[in-house]
């Protein structure tokens, strides 16, 4: 165990005080996601049975489509797709992408530049010849968010009405590798009302990675039309191996499926040979890791600020993610930090994470996942691209006790190091 300096140890005491009344709120919205959860499960009477592995085709396949019955319940969709065949979040937002557009269609990304790996799906960057949708004849626009992080919805308006050819708007709930704010679910509302009552025939999309379970609300309710994400984030409670999951209208979760095995065949197929329960333990869980994770969050911002950095979003601010950016404004801080994270971390605590050139991103990328299950980021993780101003985004934490103690060794380590005054 590291030793922790007294003035770290007092900064943090001081820091989770303040932090408490932001607490309670998290706690009403893990309440009332555990409701929701525990309801979905009785209705769609879960027991022993799902959780049996299923091995060839996998036709008829119980654990498999119950799971995901429950999961579109959950946010809100008419059908949904959990599957441990999806490799990943980029994988469940291309097979989205791919299914739901055609040669001529625009893609409309309305909430700025997507997520770093999405660049080489659409055809920003990456390989000629790879495949991406700019090769299938499928065009791109963007619309950065305004100054203030919120969607320009004027411009959203003036796209639509100018532009035939968007098939499909794509909105990004979470910050990710971006400095603003995340989108609330009360935005994304607006702004699918919006779209559709310009264009009810437009295709709302929604990256929705590390959104899940982190309000009242889910997508689905709020006039979404495809989501997905990832299962080894927010919704697989820290407990699911691997996945992805896609949500949605159900003609659209259809063409997906048609992505995800071939047209004709789509979701009746898919076997799982190891055992479904932990999806189904990891999903009954997720509502109260999340709240672990978000409270980790708001005390690595109260503790951040106070040491003045600048920190997103500030430990007050209302979240719509699990995400929290602190700017380090230098290299060796920020990968002090992520070190300091990995060094304690329950698994691999004694490997060093080094600046790597990490496959779909455009930057050195440096990672902390000292996790069970490898590289899951619902559990605690921090990340950075090197890259001005250097900043780190962290996250994750299965228990909030864990949070605060991987917070305390990197102040450690960083102080250890010369780059943390107190
Ligand atoms: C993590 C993430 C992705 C990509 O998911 P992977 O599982 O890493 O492929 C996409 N969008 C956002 C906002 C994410 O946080």
């Amino acid at each position: 165990m590291t030793q922790i300096d007294p003035a770290i140890a007092r900064l943090i005491d001081e820091a989770e005080g303040e932090c408490r009344p932001f607490f309670d709120r998290l706690e009403q919205i893990e309440r009332s996601n555990t409701h929701r959860v525990l309801a979905s499960f009785q209705k769609h009477r879960v027991s022993a049975r799902h959780f049996a592995p299923t091995t060839g085709y996998g036709y008829d396949d119980i654990g498999r489509d119950t799971l995901s019955a429950i999961m579109a319940e959950l946010l809100g969709c008419e059908a949904a797709l959990v599957r441990p065949q999806i490799a990943s979040g980029t994988h469940a937002l291309a097979l989205c992408l791919y299914g739901a557009l055609r040669p001529g269609d625009t893609l409309l990304a309305a909430s700025g530049r997507p997520y770093d790996t999405l660049e080489e799906v659409i055809g920003l960057s990456g390989k000629p010849g790879s495949g991406s949708l700019s090769e299938y004849g499928v065009k791109y626009r963007e619309i950065d968010v305004l100054e203030d992080g919120r969607l320009n919805l004027a411009a959203i308006e003036r796209a639509l009405r100018e532009d035939a050819s968007i098939r499909l708007v794509e909105l990004q709930r979470s910050r990710g590798y971006a400095w603003r704010p995340s989108l609330s679910m009360a935005q994304i509302g607006e702004a699918a009302r919006l779209i559709h009552s310009i264009r009810p025939d437009v295709v709302v999309m929604l990256d929705n990675c590390y959104g899940e379970f982190s309000d009242f609300d889910e997508p689905g309710a709020v006039g979404v039309d495809l989501l997905a994400g990832s299962m080894i984030k927010n919704p697989g409670g820290g407990l699911a191996p691997t996945g992805g999951y896609v949500a949605g209208r159900r003609d659209l979760v259809d063409l997906v499926s048609y992505r995800l095995t071939s047209p004709g065949i789509g979701a009746e197929v898919g076997s799982y040979a190891a055992s479904y329960q932990p999806f189904y333990q990891g999903l009954f869980m997720a509502p109260h890791v999340v709240a672990q994770a978000i409270k980790t969050a708001i005390l690595a911002a109260r503790v951040f600020e106070k040491l003045g950095y600048a920190v997103n979003p500030r430990f007050d601010e209302p979240r719509a993610d699990i995400i929290q950016a602190i700017r380090f404004g230098r290299s060796d801080s920020l990968i002090a930090f992520i070190q300091g994270i990995q060094l304690n971390s329950p698994v691999d605590s004694e490997a060093l994470p080094e600046p790597w050139d990490m496959p779909g991103y455009q930057d050195p990328v440096i990672m902390a996942a000292g996790t069970f299950v490898a590289g899951a980021s619902i559990e605690l993780s921090a990340d950075a691209p090197i890259r001005e101003p250097y900043i780190a985004y962290m996250q994750g934490a299965l228990t909030y006790a864990h949070g605060r103690c991987g917070l305390e060794g990197a102040l450690q380590y960083m102080k250890d190091k010369g780059l943390l005054a107190l």
